[in-house]
């Protein structure tokens, strides 16, 4: 499975950070580092809860 970020709509909230920093960096000046894109199963449900969480909906899981 990946992890699909849209950078237009990321604000650099950070609340996927904070649900899934393996995945999530928010730099200092807001803007997000996908740390890894490629995520085992056993990594899902922390992923889903990130993607819900964010406000913008800027994350989605494919796969
Ligand atoms: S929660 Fe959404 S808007 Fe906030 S940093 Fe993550 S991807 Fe961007």
């Amino acid at each position: 499975m990946r992890v699909v970020v849209d950078y237009d709509k990321c604000t650099g909230l950070g609340l996927c950070e904070s649900l899934a920093p393996d995945f999530f960096e928010v730099a200092d000046d807001g803007s997000l580092n996908l740390l890894r894109a490629e995520a085992d199963e056993a990594q899902r449900s922390e992923l889903e809860e990130a993607v819900r969480a964010c406000p913008t909906e800027a994350l989605r899981i494919e796969g």
